[in-house]
Protein backbone atom coordinates (compact mmCIF):
# COMPACT_ATOMS: atom_id res chain seq x y z
CA UNK A 1 0.00 0.00 0.00
CA UNK A 2 1.30 3.19 -0.80
CA UNK A 3 2.50 5.57 1.77
CA UNK A 4 0.23 8.55 2.74
CA UNK A 5 1.86 11.99 1.98
CA UNK A 6 1.91 14.86 4.19
CA UNK A 7 2.79 18.26 3.26
CA UNK A 8 3.66 20.28 6.51
CA UNK A 9 4.15 24.00 6.18
CA UNK A 10 6.62 25.53 8.40
CA UNK A 11 10.12 24.48 9.86
CA UNK A 12 10.20 25.53 13.22
CA UNK A 13 9.25 23.94 16.17
CA UNK A 14 5.16 22.33 15.52
CA UNK A 15 6.25 21.54 11.85
CA UNK A 16 9.42 19.16 12.54
CA UNK A 17 7.74 17.89 15.49
CA UNK A 18 4.74 16.72 13.39
CA UNK A 19 6.87 15.30 11.33
CA UNK A 20 9.13 13.41 13.52
CA UNK A 21 5.88 11.32 14.80
CA UNK A 22 4.69 11.09 11.20
CA UNK A 23 7.55 9.33 9.78
CA UNK A 24 7.75 6.87 12.28
CA UNK A 25 4.15 6.42 11.61
CA UNK A 26 4.91 5.37 8.00
CA UNK A 27 3.96 8.91 6.57
CA UNK A 28 6.05 10.15 3.92
CA UNK A 29 6.65 14.08 5.04
CA UNK A 30 7.98 17.02 2.90
CA UNK A 31 8.30 20.46 5.24
CA UNK A 32 8.49 23.48 3.17
CA UNK A 33 9.32 26.59 5.06
CA UNK A 34 9.33 29.85 3.24
CA UNK A 35 13.06 31.11 5.19
CA UNK A 36 16.06 30.38 2.88
CA UNK A 37 17.19 28.37 5.63
CA UNK A 38 16.57 27.35 9.21
CA UNK A 39 15.61 30.69 11.16
CA UNK A 40 17.75 31.62 13.84
CA UNK A 41 16.83 33.70 16.70
CA UNK A 42 14.43 33.86 19.88
CA UNK A 43 14.88 34.21 23.17
CA UNK A 44 14.16 31.27 25.80
CA UNK A 45 11.31 29.53 25.74
CA UNK A 46 10.02 26.95 28.14
CA UNK A 47 9.80 23.02 27.37
CA UNK A 48 7.65 22.00 30.74
CA UNK A 49 4.70 19.54 31.98
CA UNK A 50 3.38 17.73 28.97
CA UNK A 51 5.83 19.01 27.09
CA UNK A 52 8.71 17.11 28.95
CA UNK A 53 6.91 13.53 28.39
CA UNK A 54 6.97 14.44 24.71
CA UNK A 55 10.44 15.23 24.01
CA UNK A 56 11.21 12.54 26.26
CA UNK A 57 9.14 9.72 24.18
CA UNK A 58 11.59 11.74 21.15
CA UNK A 59 14.50 10.96 22.50
CA UNK A 60 15.58 13.84 22.76
CA UNK A 61 15.68 14.95 26.70
CA UNK A 62 19.25 14.66 26.98
CA UNK A 63 20.22 17.35 24.24
CA UNK A 64 17.97 19.50 25.32
CA UNK A 65 19.05 19.86 28.65
CA UNK A 66 22.59 19.67 27.35
CA UNK A 67 21.53 22.76 25.43
CA UNK A 68 19.53 24.48 27.95
CA UNK A 69 20.34 27.82 28.94
CA UNK A 70 21.91 27.88 32.61
CA UNK A 71 19.04 30.71 33.70
CA UNK A 72 19.73 31.65 37.37
CA UNK A 73 16.73 33.95 38.12
CA UNK A 74 15.55 37.40 37.13
CA UNK A 75 16.53 40.54 38.95
CA UNK A 76 14.46 43.72 38.34
CA UNK A 77 16.52 46.76 38.46
CA UNK A 78 15.92 50.77 38.40
CA UNK A 79 16.91 53.03 36.26
CA UNK A 80 20.52 53.79 38.03
CA UNK A 81 20.98 50.13 37.62
CA UNK A 82 20.05 49.08 41.40
CA UNK A 83 18.31 45.77 41.90
CA UNK A 84 14.64 46.30 43.63
CA UNK A 85 13.99 42.80 43.42
CA UNK A 86 15.57 39.49 42.51
CA UNK A 87 14.23 35.99 42.50
CA UNK A 88 15.96 32.83 41.96
CA UNK A 89 14.42 30.04 39.80
CA UNK A 90 16.26 26.99 42.09
CA UNK A 91 13.73 29.00 44.86
CA UNK A 92 10.69 28.95 42.27
CA UNK A 93 11.41 25.13 41.11
CA UNK A 94 11.26 24.35 44.87
CA UNK A 95 8.31 26.05 45.34
CA UNK A 96 6.42 24.71 42.53
CA UNK A 97 8.21 21.27 41.80
CA UNK A 98 8.81 22.22 38.89
CA UNK A 99 11.35 20.82 36.06
CA UNK A 100 11.08 22.95 33.55
CA UNK A 101 13.99 23.34 30.64
CA UNK A 102 14.65 26.59 29.20
CA UNK A 103 16.30 26.73 25.87
CA UNK A 104 16.34 28.83 22.97
CA UNK A 105 13.90 28.85 20.59
CA UNK A 106 16.78 28.61 17.54
CA UNK A 107 18.26 25.20 19.74
CA UNK A 108 15.28 24.12 20.06
CA UNK A 109 14.04 24.50 16.22
CA UNK A 110 17.48 22.90 15.58
CA UNK A 111 17.33 19.80 17.46
CA UNK A 112 14.16 18.70 15.65
CA UNK A 113 15.39 19.41 12.48
CA UNK A 114 18.54 17.74 13.21
CA UNK A 115 16.17 14.51 14.38
CA UNK A 116 13.75 14.37 11.56
CA UNK A 117 16.51 15.61 8.17
CA UNK A 118 16.86 12.10 7.12
CA UNK A 119 13.71 11.23 7.06
CA UNK A 120 11.76 14.25 6.16
CA UNK A 121 12.27 15.98 2.49
CA UNK A 122 12.84 19.56 3.29
CA UNK A 123 11.94 22.61 0.69
CA UNK A 124 13.42 25.81 1.88
CA UNK A 125 12.72 29.53 0.19
CA UNK A 126 9.32 28.60 -0.93
CA UNK A 127 5.92 28.09 -0.33
CA UNK A 128 2.00 27.41 -0.82
CA UNK A 129 0.30 29.81 -2.66
CA UNK A 130 -3.33 27.74 -3.48
CA UNK A 131 -4.54 24.86 -1.64
CA UNK A 132 -7.41 22.76 -3.85
CA UNK A 133 -8.89 19.91 -1.68
CA UNK A 134 -11.19 17.33 -2.83
CA UNK A 135 -12.57 14.31 -0.79
CA UNK A 136 -9.09 12.18 -1.84
CA UNK A 137 -6.40 14.48 -1.44
CA UNK A 138 -4.98 18.19 -1.57
CA UNK A 139 -3.66 20.11 -4.86
CA UNK A 140 -0.88 22.38 -3.83
CA UNK A 141 0.74 25.38 -5.73
CA UNK A 142 4.08 26.70 -4.86
CA UNK A 143 5.33 29.36 -5.58
CA UNK A 144 8.56 28.58 -6.71
CA UNK A 145 7.79 24.65 -7.60
CA UNK A 146 5.57 23.20 -9.57
CA UNK A 147 2.00 21.93 -7.98
CA UNK A 148 2.34 18.56 -5.84
CA UNK A 149 -0.55 16.39 -4.72
CA UNK A 150 -0.98 15.08 -0.71
CA UNK A 151 -3.03 13.17 1.11
CA UNK A 152 -2.87 16.08 3.70
CA UNK A 153 -1.55 19.56 4.34
CA UNK A 154 -0.92 20.44 7.85
CA UNK A 155 -0.32 24.59 8.41
CA UNK A 156 3.02 24.64 11.10
CA UNK A 157 3.68 28.10 10.03
CA UNK A 158 2.81 30.35 13.09
CA UNK A 159 0.49 33.11 13.97
CA UNK A 160 0.63 34.56 10.70
CA UNK A 161 0.22 30.93 8.89
CA UNK A 162 -0.71 31.46 5.28
CA UNK A 163 -2.35 27.67 5.12
CA UNK A 164 -4.76 29.37 7.77
CA UNK A 165 -5.47 32.16 5.07
CA UNK A 166 -5.94 30.26 2.08
CA UNK A 167 -7.97 27.88 3.63
CA UNK A 168 -10.33 29.67 6.50
CA UNK A 169 -9.66 33.47 5.58
CA UNK A 170 -8.04 36.47 6.60
CA UNK A 171 -6.09 36.96 9.74
CA UNK A 172 -7.67 39.49 11.17
CA UNK A 173 -10.71 36.97 11.97
CA UNK A 174 -9.06 34.69 14.05
CA UNK A 175 -6.60 37.10 16.04
CA UNK A 176 -6.97 38.66 19.40
CA UNK A 177 -5.02 41.43 20.12
CA UNK A 178 -3.62 41.96 23.16
CA UNK A 179 -1.58 45.34 23.46
CA UNK A 180 1.60 44.50 23.77
CA UNK A 181 4.72 44.24 20.78
CA UNK A 182 7.70 42.59 21.50
CA UNK A 183 10.84 42.23 19.98
CA UNK A 184 13.94 39.49 20.69
CA UNK A 185 17.59 39.34 19.55
CA UNK A 186 21.26 37.60 20.17
CA UNK A 187 23.50 40.54 21.95
CA UNK A 188 26.46 40.26 23.88
CA UNK A 189 26.42 42.90 26.42
CA UNK A 190 27.78 43.43 29.66
CA UNK A 191 25.04 44.03 31.25
CA UNK A 192 23.65 42.38 34.58
CA UNK A 193 24.84 38.96 36.37
CA UNK A 194 25.95 36.66 34.47
CA UNK A 195 23.41 33.65 33.90
CA UNK A 196 20.84 36.21 35.32
CA UNK A 197 17.93 37.90 33.25
CA UNK A 198 18.06 41.63 34.28
CA UNK A 199 14.72 43.72 33.41
CA UNK A 200 14.36 47.28 33.54
CA UNK A 201 10.62 48.46 33.71
CA UNK A 202 9.39 51.92 32.61
CA UNK A 203 5.40 52.61 32.76
CA UNK A 204 4.00 50.41 29.52
CA UNK A 205 7.38 49.32 28.63
CA UNK A 206 10.02 46.60 29.73
CA UNK A 207 14.04 45.47 28.51
CA UNK A 208 15.48 43.16 29.78
CA UNK A 209 19.29 41.28 29.21
CA UNK A 210 19.86 37.55 29.52
CA UNK A 211 23.40 37.53 30.15
CA UNK A 212 25.34 34.10 29.18
CA UNK A 213 28.89 32.90 28.53
CA UNK A 214 30.87 35.33 26.81
CA UNK A 215 29.64 35.78 23.64
CA UNK A 216 26.54 35.20 24.12
CA UNK A 217 23.77 36.97 25.39
CA UNK A 218 19.89 37.91 24.74
CA UNK A 219 17.93 40.75 24.89
CA UNK A 220 14.03 41.48 24.86
CA UNK A 221 11.56 44.33 24.96
CA UNK A 222 8.18 44.60 25.01
CA UNK A 223 5.69 47.97 25.21
CA UNK A 224 2.45 48.11 25.60
CA UNK A 225 -0.38 49.92 22.56
CA UNK A 226 -3.79 50.79 23.35
CA UNK A 227 -4.32 50.25 19.55
CA UNK A 228 -2.86 47.83 17.13
CA UNK A 229 0.21 49.31 14.77
CA UNK A 230 -0.75 49.11 11.33
CA UNK A 231 3.11 47.25 10.27
CA UNK A 232 4.35 44.96 7.29
CA UNK A 233 5.42 41.64 9.65
CA UNK A 234 8.17 41.13 6.96
CA UNK A 235 9.48 44.35 6.94
CA UNK A 236 12.40 44.28 9.45
CA UNK A 237 13.61 47.39 9.03
CA UNK A 238 10.07 49.31 9.98
CA UNK A 239 10.13 46.89 12.79
CA UNK A 240 13.31 48.10 14.44
CA UNK A 241 12.37 51.52 13.90
CA UNK A 242 8.81 50.86 15.62
CA UNK A 243 10.85 49.37 18.24
CA UNK A 244 13.67 52.49 18.49
CA UNK A 245 10.05 55.42 18.32
CA UNK A 246 8.80 52.91 21.33
CA UNK A 247 12.43 53.30 23.38
CA UNK A 248 13.93 55.81 22.54
CA UNK A 249 13.70 58.09 25.76
CA UNK A 250 14.45 55.71 27.82
CA UNK A 251 17.49 55.32 30.12
CA UNK A 252 19.51 52.45 31.62
CA UNK A 253 21.38 50.65 29.07
CA UNK A 254 18.39 51.12 26.64
CA UNK A 255 20.05 53.07 24.44
CA UNK A 256 23.04 50.18 23.92
CA UNK A 257 20.26 47.35 23.57
CA UNK A 258 18.47 49.52 21.06
CA UNK A 259 21.80 49.51 18.73
CA UNK A 260 22.68 45.72 19.45
CA UNK A 261 18.84 45.27 18.33
CA UNK A 262 20.19 47.25 15.19
CA UNK A 263 22.91 45.11 14.74
CA UNK A 264 21.77 41.63 15.39
CA UNK A 265 20.86 39.52 12.20
CA UNK A 266 18.31 37.54 13.95
CA UNK A 267 15.68 40.12 15.19
CA UNK A 268 12.19 39.22 15.65
CA UNK A 269 9.44 41.50 16.17
CA UNK A 270 5.85 40.40 16.65
CA UNK A 271 2.33 41.06 18.63
CA UNK A 272 1.61 39.17 22.00
CA UNK A 273 -1.37 38.46 20.34
CA UNK A 274 -3.39 35.42 20.39
CA UNK A 275 -5.38 32.78 17.87
CA UNK A 276 -8.65 31.85 18.39
CA UNK A 277 -10.16 29.65 15.36
CA UNK A 278 -13.97 27.51 16.04
CA UNK A 279 -12.09 24.45 14.48
CA UNK A 280 -8.63 24.03 13.52
CA UNK A 281 -8.78 21.89 10.26
CA UNK A 282 -11.50 22.13 7.13
CA UNK A 283 -11.26 18.69 5.35
CA UNK A 284 -7.85 17.41 5.12
CA UNK A 285 -5.71 20.72 5.72
CA UNK A 286 -5.41 20.64 9.73
CA UNK A 287 -3.24 23.71 11.71
CA UNK A 288 -1.02 22.78 14.58
CA UNK A 289 1.16 25.04 17.09
CA UNK A 290 0.80 28.90 16.45
CA UNK A 291 -1.01 28.50 13.33
CA UNK A 292 -3.67 27.15 15.32
CA UNK A 293 -3.60 28.63 18.47
CA UNK A 294 -1.35 30.79 19.65
CA UNK A 295 -1.85 31.56 22.98
CA UNK A 296 0.97 34.50 22.94
CA UNK A 297 4.73 34.80 23.73
CA UNK A 298 3.83 35.97 27.13
CA UNK A 299 1.84 33.04 28.42
CA UNK A 300 5.24 30.99 27.72
CA UNK A 301 3.82 28.60 26.37
CA UNK A 302 4.16 28.65 23.18
CA UNK A 303 6.62 24.94 22.96
CA UNK A 304 4.32 23.16 25.25
CA UNK A 305 1.81 24.02 22.95
CA UNK A 306 3.80 23.38 19.67
CA UNK A 307 5.11 20.25 20.87
CA UNK A 308 1.70 18.47 22.65
CA UNK A 309 0.04 19.53 19.87
CA UNK A 310 2.14 17.87 17.29
CA UNK A 311 2.26 14.65 19.15
CA UNK A 312 -1.49 14.47 19.77
CA UNK A 313 -1.88 15.81 15.54
CA UNK A 314 0.34 12.65 14.69
CA UNK A 315 -1.01 10.30 17.12
CA UNK A 316 -4.23 10.64 15.99
CA UNK A 317 -3.48 10.85 11.95
CA UNK A 318 -1.82 7.49 12.45
CA UNK A 319 -4.07 6.01 14.52
CA UNK A 320 -7.53 6.70 12.15
CA UNK A 321 -8.11 5.70 8.71
CA UNK A 322 -10.65 8.58 8.48
CA UNK A 323 -9.05 12.40 8.90
CA UNK A 324 -12.27 13.86 10.05
CA UNK A 325 -12.29 11.60 12.90
CA UNK A 326 -8.53 12.09 13.81
CA UNK A 327 -8.65 15.73 13.42
CA UNK A 328 -12.05 16.07 15.94
CA UNK A 329 -9.78 13.35 18.29
CA UNK A 330 -6.75 15.99 18.12
CA UNK A 331 -8.79 18.87 19.16
CA UNK A 332 -10.59 17.52 21.50
CA UNK A 333 -7.41 16.21 23.28
CA UNK A 334 -5.76 19.35 22.89
CA UNK A 335 -8.19 22.03 23.26
CA UNK A 336 -8.31 22.25 27.68
CA UNK A 337 -4.55 22.41 27.41
CA UNK A 338 -5.04 25.54 24.93
CA UNK A 339 -7.74 27.26 26.80
CA UNK A 340 -5.71 27.03 29.86
CA UNK A 341 -2.93 28.75 28.71
CA UNK A 342 -4.72 31.32 26.87
CA UNK A 343 -6.65 32.32 29.81
CA UNK A 344 -3.36 33.54 31.53
CA UNK A 345 -1.31 36.25 29.91
CA UNK A 346 1.53 37.79 32.86
CA UNK A 347 2.13 41.36 31.04
CA UNK A 348 0.86 43.04 34.91
CA UNK A 349 4.34 41.49 35.93
CA UNK A 350 6.34 41.44 33.24
CA UNK A 351 5.01 44.95 31.80
CA UNK A 352 3.09 47.23 34.67
CA UNK A 353 1.73 50.31 33.27
CA UNK A 354 2.15 52.70 35.63
CA UNK A 355 4.59 53.65 38.27
CA UNK A 356 2.74 52.62 41.09
CA UNK A 357 2.13 49.08 39.30
CA UNK A 358 6.04 48.95 39.32
CA UNK A 359 6.15 49.52 42.70
CA UNK A 360 3.17 47.27 43.64
CA UNK A 361 5.05 44.64 41.62
CA UNK A 362 8.18 44.72 43.05
CA UNK A 363 6.73 44.55 46.90
CA UNK A 364 4.84 41.27 45.82
CA UNK A 365 7.46 39.80 44.29
CA UNK A 366 9.73 40.57 47.38
CA UNK A 367 6.93 39.81 49.82
CA UNK A 368 4.45 37.75 48.78
CA UNK A 369 5.62 34.76 45.68
CA UNK A 370 6.64 32.59 48.13
CA UNK A 371 3.13 32.31 49.45
CA UNK A 372 1.84 32.78 45.99
CA UNK A 373 3.60 29.82 44.29
CA UNK A 374 3.41 27.22 47.00
CA UNK A 375 -0.54 27.54 46.60
CA UNK A 376 -0.42 26.90 43.04
CA UNK A 377 -0.99 22.99 41.53
CA UNK A 378 2.55 21.33 41.30
CA UNK A 379 4.11 21.81 38.22
CA UNK A 380 5.66 18.43 37.98
CA UNK A 381 6.36 16.32 34.44
CA UNK A 382 2.91 15.19 33.44
CA UNK A 383 2.34 12.04 31.30
CA UNK A 384 0.49 12.16 28.24
CA UNK A 385 -1.47 9.31 26.08
CA UNK A 386 -0.01 6.55 24.41
CA UNK A 387 -1.22 6.16 21.06
CA UNK A 388 -1.40 3.13 19.41
CA UNK A 389 -0.27 3.80 15.51
CA UNK A 390 -1.82 2.02 13.22
CA UNK A 391 -0.35 1.80 9.89
CA UNK A 392 -0.82 4.77 7.46
CA UNK A 393 -3.65 4.58 5.11
C1 LIG B 1 12.32 33.65 14.47
C2 LIG B 1 11.35 33.40 15.60
C3 LIG B 1 11.64 33.87 16.89
C4 LIG B 1 10.75 33.65 17.94
N1 LIG B 1 11.07 34.10 19.19
C5 LIG B 1 10.28 33.82 20.25
C6 LIG B 1 10.64 34.22 21.58
O1 LIG B 1 11.66 34.83 21.81
N2 LIG B 1 9.78 33.91 22.59
C7 LIG B 1 8.63 33.21 22.36
O2 LIG B 1 7.90 32.94 23.32
N3 LIG B 1 8.27 32.81 21.12
C8 LIG B 1 9.06 33.10 20.06
N4 LIG B 1 8.68 32.71 18.78
C9 LIG B 1 7.41 31.99 18.61
C10 LIG B 1 7.57 30.52 19.05
O3 LIG B 1 8.50 29.86 18.25
C11 LIG B 1 6.21 29.84 18.95
O4 LIG B 1 5.31 30.48 19.84
C12 LIG B 1 6.14 28.39 19.38
O5 LIG B 1 7.36 27.76 19.52
C13 LIG B 1 5.26 27.61 18.39
O6 LIG B 1 5.98 27.37 17.22
P1 LIG B 1 5.35 27.13 15.79
O7 LIG B 1 6.26 26.16 15.11
O8 LIG B 1 3.91 26.81 15.88
O9 LIG B 1 5.41 28.59 15.10
P2 LIG B 1 6.66 29.53 14.78
O10 LIG B 1 7.77 29.30 15.71
O11 LIG B 1 6.14 30.90 14.63
O12 LIG B 1 7.16 29.00 13.34
C14 LIG B 1 6.48 29.17 12.13
C15 LIG B 1 7.44 28.80 10.99
O13 LIG B 1 6.72 28.86 9.78
C16 LIG B 1 7.43 29.65 8.85
N5 LIG B 1 6.43 30.28 7.98
C17 LIG B 1 5.60 31.31 8.27
N6 LIG B 1 4.78 31.58 7.25
C18 LIG B 1 5.09 30.67 6.27
C19 LIG B 1 4.58 30.43 4.98
N7 LIG B 1 3.57 31.16 4.46
N8 LIG B 1 5.14 29.43 4.24
C20 LIG B 1 6.16 28.67 4.73
N9 LIG B 1 6.68 28.87 5.97
C21 LIG B 1 6.15 29.84 6.73
C22 LIG B 1 8.21 30.65 9.68
O14 LIG B 1 9.34 31.16 8.99
C23 LIG B 1 8.61 29.76 10.88
O15 LIG B 1 9.79 29.04 10.60
C24 LIG B 1 9.52 32.94 17.70
C25 LIG B 1 9.23 32.46 16.40
C26 LIG B 1 10.11 32.69 15.36
C27 LIG B 1 9.78 32.17 13.95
Amino acid sequence: MPKAKVLIVGASIAGPATAFWLTRAGFEVTIVEQAPELRRGGNGVDVRSEALAVVERMGLSRAIKERALVNQGMRFVDRDDQQCVRIAAADVERLVGSEDIEITRGDLARLLYAATESDVEYIFGDTVSELQQDDIGVTVAFTHRPPQRFDFVIGADGMHSGVRRLTFGPENAFRIFKHHYYAVASADLRVGEQHWTTFYNEPGKSAAVYRGEPGHGLINFIFHSVNPIDYDYRDVDAQRRLLRNAFCDLGWHVPALLDAADAAPDFYFDALDQIKLPSWSMGRVVLVGDAAYCASPASGAGALLALTGAYRLAGELSSHAAPQQAFARYEAAQRPLVASKQAHLFTYITVPRTRFGIAARNLFLSTSLPRTLARLPSRKPKDLYNYRSAPSE
